[in-house]
């Protein structure tokens, strides 16, 4: 009997080897930079005790093991060459009216949770993809468009279960084995072991409202500056994506836009008051805003990408970016090498702060609780684009990256995986990089969870 057929007859999910049906959807990475990692297997684990028997089995069998939640890690850290350990069939969710709280399976995706919670009329920090997974949005902590007033996903987190690379099975919260638990709040995903289920608290879903506003390239600098400003003295309850981009669609080759999208706790008459300075920089060719009850916000801000490739480096900054600053994103932006994606490429700064500053740096394992914006700077391709168009994307984002540093810190945020930062214990994990490593030494000190910026 092969390795594989023992595992198969020791579990009651499936197992699926190259060639199977169903492998290739189970067992790749979302970000088809990293396609080329093809997995020996792939188990779609039925229940936590499959999770506990695998982890048993490749140890034994010296197979690494990889999670895969919703396969959204930037750094396609959810596959590996040896079993990928997929948790898309724990996605059960269970709403306890009583005490507000809500437990769901290790790789419940998004999508599943907004359904799921919207009868009742309550939420937490949910993201804004329909497939991210609540297992690496957790982990690495978790910043939505109510971040500012609710706080991240990892706060609202009241308790996780945990297969341990030894296969025991734990419940991690404040009083029982709290090391842990403090590390699942934004250490990143994979390190500690596998979270089968996690407990959240919610909140009454806030209603509020949306805006989308687009202004011409010209203004860039100007709509950028304007909106730091106004984003550094904003009410918690508003929050924004402040963006430059540029893509390959458009008559001329090229498409070049300024953005804001921006969700507000509140009416959309405050809203229009908060964006006044930026309207007052120019007429901007876009303008929408509107009332919108959570539900609808969340659809509206619902995130759709044209798939492909693509890779994305940031910096936290506790400042806004000055003018010197704001005109190197801008000319770099201008002179992106294009790729046939149509996603393109482009920087965003989305403003933090808020409800996130208020939990000490100590309380949890996410660090970066002074940051005021986060830098995001991204390029995408196709899988049909040559070589030298993939060189051209990633020399660009990495020069991008670097002259960024001249005015923001390296700090960078963990569920952003960036594969190519060097520093990164420091940049990710900032003063909590020396306790993460010691959790991890006593939970995992055979160093079973590995990947190449596992802690
Ligand atoms: C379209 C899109 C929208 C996004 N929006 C947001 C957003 O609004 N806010 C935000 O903060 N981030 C956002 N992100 C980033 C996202 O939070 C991370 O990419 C996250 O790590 C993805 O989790 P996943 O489970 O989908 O991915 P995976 O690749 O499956 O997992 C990511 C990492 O966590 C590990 N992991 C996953 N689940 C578990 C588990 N249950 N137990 C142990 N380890 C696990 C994996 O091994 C991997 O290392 C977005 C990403 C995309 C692509």
């Amino acid at each position: 009997m092969t390795g594989w057929q023992a595992l198969r007859g020791l579990v009651d999910g499936e197992l699926r080897l190259p060639g199977d049906p169903g492998f290739a959807e189970t067992g790749s990475p979302v970000n088809r930079r990293f396609a080329a990692v093809r997995p020996a297997a792939v188990l779609s684990a039925a229940h936590a005790g499959d999770v506990a028997l695998a982890v048993e089995w490749a140890r034994t069998e010296s197979v690494p093991l990889a999670v895969r939640g919703g396969g959204h890690s930037y750094a396609g850290y959810c596959v590996s060459t040896g079993l990928v350990l997929d948790l898309r069939n724990l996605a059960g969710i269970r709403f306890d009216p009583d005490t507000g709280q809500v437990t769901v399976g290790g790789g419940t995706p998004m999508r599943a949770l907004y359904a799921a919670l919207r009868p009742y009329d309550v939420t937490f920090p949910l993201g804004n993809s329909d497939t991210v997974g609540i297992g690496g949005l957790t982990l690495g902590g978790g910043v939505t468009t109510i971040s500012r007033a609710h706080g991240l996903t990892c706060d609202a987190l009241v308790s996780t279960d945990v297969v341990l690379a030894d296969g025991t099975r734990v419940t991690a919260s404040a009083r029982e084995h709290p090391d842990l638990f403090w590390a699942c709040q934004g250490g990143g995903g994979g390190n500690f072991g596998v979270n089968t289920g996690f407990t959240f608290r919610t909140r009454p879903a806030p209603a509020g409202s949306t805006c989308l506003a687009l202004w011409s390239w010209p203004h860039a600098v100007d709509v950028l500056a304007t909106m730091q400003e106004i984003m550094l003295t904003a009410p918690d309850g508003f929050s924004a994506r402040i963006g430059i981009a540029r893509s390959s669609n458009g008559a001329d080759g090229g498409d070049s836009a300024v953005s804001v999208v921006g969700h507000h706790l509140g009416p959309s008459a405050e809203l229009r008051e908060l964006m006044a300075p930026a309207f007052a920089i120019a007429a901007p060719g876009r303008a929408d805003i509107e009332d919108r009850d959570f539900w609808a916000a969340a659809t509206y801000l619902h995130h759709s990408s044209a798939g492909g490739a693509f890779a994305v480096r940031t910096r936290c900054t506790p400042h806004e970016i000055d003018d010197a600053g704001l005109t190197t994103l801008v000319r770099a932006v201008d002179k992106w090498p294009g790729s046939g994606n149509p996603d393109g490429a482009g920087a965003a700064l989305f403003a933090w702060g808020g409800a996130i500053s208020r939990v000490p740096v100590a309380d949890t394992a996410f660090p970066h609780r002074d940051t005021r914006f986060l830098l995001s700077l991204d390029t995408s391709w196709t899988e049909a684009d040559p070589p030298e168009t993939v060189r051209a994307n990633l020399e660009w984002l990495h020069a991008l990256h670097a002259a960024t540093g001249e005015f923001a810190p390296d700090a960078a945020y963990v569920n952003f995986t960036d594969p190519d930062l060097e520093g990164w214990q420091r940049a990710y994990y900032g003063p909590n990089a020396g306790r993460l490593a010691e959790v991890k030494r006593r939970y995992d000190p055979d160093r079973f969870f590995t990947f190449p910026q596992a802690v």
